[in-house]
């Protein structure tokens, strides 16, 4: 309980009304996670054994993050966000307390989920450490996942750019069990983030979104955001008090795509 107090967790505030696009992500979390976590009670009755882990994998920037709060907001569960490099320690035990210390948190805080970004680095060899430690690291973290009654109420939402990475004994059922694909937005789904992203700014009747939308090829949700707050300041410096077309056609001119068409084929 003090967990809360002190400002570990909470609710986050993006709604899924704040995403563009990722309606069937939307569909999926509801079914598997939003309704249980709202009726704990209907799923002990179907006896059924659902799965508790999800990993998100896709290009980077296209709302991975937002999707894993969005549904922590729509089930009212608290979230805990762990950067993975955060719990990596060169010190012998230390990465394996702190994996401890934040599933012990996640409990107290229940129904919380868990959100691991940036996964795939807890578990692969990189830079100076040397594997024992992430080995350590790894095998706690399996022992926590698969803490059965232990992890009551708390599930867990994976990131990863790179899930081709990723040690294969985190993928099970019930640990990350559940694959789910993030991709970059088609030109369709480009217009949906873009009107999402607008309602932060006052745009002027002559912006055309989709014009904006179809040369944006490869843009990632990110990319997106960028632009607009691009268009934004421009406005404000011209002292517009709203963003007109031609200040986004003209930042548009100076962003190239996050993913470019070589390294998309990865994805
Ligand atoms: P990474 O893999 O780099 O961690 P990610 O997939 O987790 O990225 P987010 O952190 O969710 O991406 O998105 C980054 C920012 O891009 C968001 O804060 C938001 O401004 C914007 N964004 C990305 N995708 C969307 C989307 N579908 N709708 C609206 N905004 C988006």
């Amino acid at each position: 309980p003090s967990s809360k107090r002190e400002g570990f967790t909470s609710i986050p505030n993006v709604k899924w009304e704040d995403i563009g696009g990722l309606e069937m992500l939307r569909r999926e979390f509801n079914e598997y996670l939003v309704k249980r976590i709202k009726n704990p009670d209907k799923d002990k009755a179907n006896g059924l054994r659902l799965e508790t882990g999800f990993l998100l994998y896709g290009p980077p920037g296209c709302g991975k993050t937002l999707i894993a709060k969005a549904v922590a907001n729509e089930a009212g569960a608290n979230f805990i966000h762990i950067q993975g490099p955060e719990l990596k320690s060169k010190y012998v035990g230390e990465s394996e307390s702190k994996a401890r210390i934040m599933f012990s948190r996640a409990r107290t805080c229940a129904p919380c989920i868990l959100f691991f970004d940036e996964v795939d680095a807890l578990t692969t060899k990189r830079g100076t450490e040397g594997a024992w430690v992430v080995g350590g690291l790894l095998n706690q973290l399996l022992e926590e996942l698969d803490g059965g009654d232990q992890r009551k109420g708390v599930y867990i939402i994976g990131a990863t750019n790179r899930p081709e990475i990723m040690d294969q004994a985190l993928l099970r059922p019930g640990r990350f069990g559940k694959l789910l694909y993030v991709p970059l937005p088609n030109q369709d789904e480009r217009v949906l983030i873009l009107k999402a992203l607008s309602k932060n700014w006052r745009l002027n009747a002559n912006v055309d979104l989709i014009a904006i939308a179809r040369r944006c090829a490869n843009f990632s949700g990110a990319d997106l955001s960028k632009l607009m707050n691009e268009a934004a300041r421009v406005a404000s410096e011209e002292n517009f008090s709203e963003i007109k077309h031609a200040h986004i056609e003209q930042e548009l001119g100076k962003l190239r795509p996050t993913v470019s068409d070589k390294e998309k084929r990865h994805y």
